[in-house]
């Protein structure tokens, strides 16, 4: 990947991935939408598309725990990202999910789905598209579990953001305004087991990526943390 033009657009390195990993609620979302806000760069929440595959399946009445029958019909949805870090939308076959997605139904879905590999093939080729459109004339902050290890192994720069699980509870309780902080707890706990457990693509940390641990952090200081580490990469290329 070409990391000497510098975009007309924005200033930035044209061709520029950032990839950012971590454990459900260690601020990866907030972090890369500041992150990419702060640069001038596009942001894709992948997370977002498997979350968009799910409310469609469970919509559909599949079971979500047949991963043959996951698989079969994942092919279907057209499902839609768009990369406004400041505004960031989410539409399956042209309906917005933006708030459905995030619903406990989802919730407790997702990671099964998402552990199916028809599923990761079939989102992965979405992920590249946008990938490929936006590094064209910008660059682009990817949050998810597998993008330093699979998505864009080549990113110059990846991230893993982890924070104790208490941490992560009481920010997504505040987020989503819920009280029962041992339930958000177990919730984000048992997306992880999922997520690090399974054969294709597991949450891990990858080669070359800075683990930041976010806990004693406010979000304004990883993003800055995260900003520091890019512009350590564009002096380098
Ligand atoms: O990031 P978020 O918590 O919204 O992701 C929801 C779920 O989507 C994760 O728990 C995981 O199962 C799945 N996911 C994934 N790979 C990604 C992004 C998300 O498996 N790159």
């Amino acid at each position: 990947m070409d990391h000497t033009a510098h975009s007309p657009r924005t200033g930035t390195t044209v061709g520029l991935v950032i990839a950012v990993d971590g454990t459900s609620g260690s601020g990866k979302s907030s972090t890369s939408r500041g992150v990419a806000t702060r640069l001038g760069l596009r942001y894709l929440d992948t997370g977002a598309m498997f979350r968009a595959m799910t409310w469609w399946l469970l919509r559909e009445g599949v079971d979500v725990h047949d991963a043959v029958a996951v698989a079969r019909r994942c092919g279907e949805p057209d499902i839609l990202s768009g990369t406004d870090p400041q505004a960031p939308t989410i539409t399956v076959d042209g309906v917005d999910v933006a708030v459905e997605i995030r619903g406990d139904a989802v919730n407790a879905a997702v990671s099964p789905v998402s552990a199916v590999p028809e599923v990761r093939r079939r989102l992965l080729e979405l992920q590249r598209v946008v990938i490929e459109q936006e590094t064209r004339t910008g660059g682009i902050v990817v949050e998810g579990r597998d993008i330093g290890s699979v998505v864009a192994p080549d990113a110059p720069v990846k991230v893993y953001l982890s924070a104790d699980p208490e941490a992560r509870a009481v920010r997504r309780a505040a987020e989503q305004g819920v009280s029962d902080l041992a339930a958000t707890q177990e919730s984000l706990l048992a997306r992880d087991r999922i997520d690090s457990g399974r054969a294709t693509a597991p949450l891990v940390m990858a080669d070359g990526a800075v683990h930041i641990d976010t806990t004693p952090y406010s979000l304004e200081e990883v993003i800055a943390l995260v900003v520091d580490l890019v512009a350590d990469a564009e002096a380098r290329a």
